[in-house]
């Protein structure tokens, strides 16, 4: 079994005259510490996941992933700790040639067998997983699996993603809890989690990707039955797309780092913590406003 989570995980105040000025206060709930090899939202989302496989009585566990995928060492890491097998499925055909860079390693260090499908491929893959004959097609490669979809995000996820916001027992009006969004798993959770009165705010990660606030909604509907109106996400943070980190957001995590001892994880946590601070600066954020924001996960090891 998988060592146990430090559970609740902790909250860290952070004074920051820049927000102080726009009358927001700022708190980080860090998540990143839950688990060593299963931190932040992963752990969140995956063992939810891991007991529903074991109920059903899978003994494999598949998830898709890119070639730094937090998912994939996670998935990896979390189903050997549960005795089951795992496979990877990795976007982009030409890293199978290639040494593997410190995640893939670190995925395969945990008995992750993985393999590597072009882009294109990845995609109709990913996003046929409805149908039946494209699982099959998994099945007959990989025998039996649970399949997780594109960043490990289906109902048990959100539903486990929502113990965070359990976690938060003081919430009222004047809170915001803010969290990125890569598929949305961790934002329809934390939402469907609060307290009534308290509001969630995701900060997509990827460029134009409208349809995420189609996907929160789809989970609110198939995990509670019900829809929420005390969230949203904001599209204009995302920094150029997927996993670029451009100058300023750089700068940023750096001086975040300087100020307040805490290095943060770039893709997603600097992007959600940047976007916070420009909306206060932009005085988009009411005065009064507390933010809590979910460190999703920690800061790579080795620099991308
Ligand atoms: C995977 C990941 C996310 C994405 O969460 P979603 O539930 O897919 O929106 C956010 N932050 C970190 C650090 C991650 O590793």
């Amino acid at each position: 079994m998988l060592a146990p989570a430090a559970l609740p995980s902790p909250l860290q105040q952070v004074d920051d005259p820049v927000l102080a000025r726009a009358g927001v206060r700022l708190r980080l709930k860090r998540d990143d510490l839950v688990h060593p090899s299963v931190p932040g939202n992963k752990w969140r989302k995956l063992v939810p996941n891991l007991h529903a496989a074991a109920d059903a009585g899978h003994t494999r566990l598949l998830a898709f992933g890119g070639a730094y995928s937090n998912l994939l060492r996670a998935a990896a890491a979390a189903a050997a700790a549960h005795g089951m097998a795992s496979t990877g499925i990795v976007r982009g055909e030409e890293l199978a040639d290639r040494p593997r860079n410190w995640s893939l390693r670190a995925a395969e260090a945990y008995g992750m067998e993985l393999a590597f499908l072009p882009r294109s491929a990845y995609r109709a893959t990913l996003e046929g997983l409805a149908d039946l004959g494209v699982r099959r097609a998994l099945e007959e490669r990989w025998g039996r699996c649970w399949i997780l979809p594109e960043g490990g995000t289906n109902v048990h996820a959100a539903r486990g993603s929502a113990a965070t916001a359990a976690e938060l027992t003081d919430l009222g009006p004047d809170d915001l809890v803010c969290c990125p969004v890569g598929t949305g798993g961790t934002l329809a959770g934390l939402a469907a989690g609060l307290p009534p009165g308290a509001r969630a705010l995701g900060v997509a990660v990827v460029a134009g990707a409208r349809h995420l606030d189609g996907e929160v909604a789809r989970l609110h509907a198939e995990g509670w039955g019900r829809s929420f109106a005390n969230w949203r996400i904001d599209h204009d943070h995302h920094g150029g797309g997927y996993g670029r980190v451009p100058p300023a957001l750089a700068d940023f995590a750096a001086g975040f780092a300087l100020r307040h001892g805490t290095a943060l994880e770039l893709r997603y946590v600097a992007k959600t913590l940047h976007a916070v601070y420009r909306l206060a600066e932009a005085g988009r954020l009411r005065p009064g406003t507390r933010v809590t924001a979910v460190v999703t996960g920690p800061p790579d090891p080795v620099p991308a």
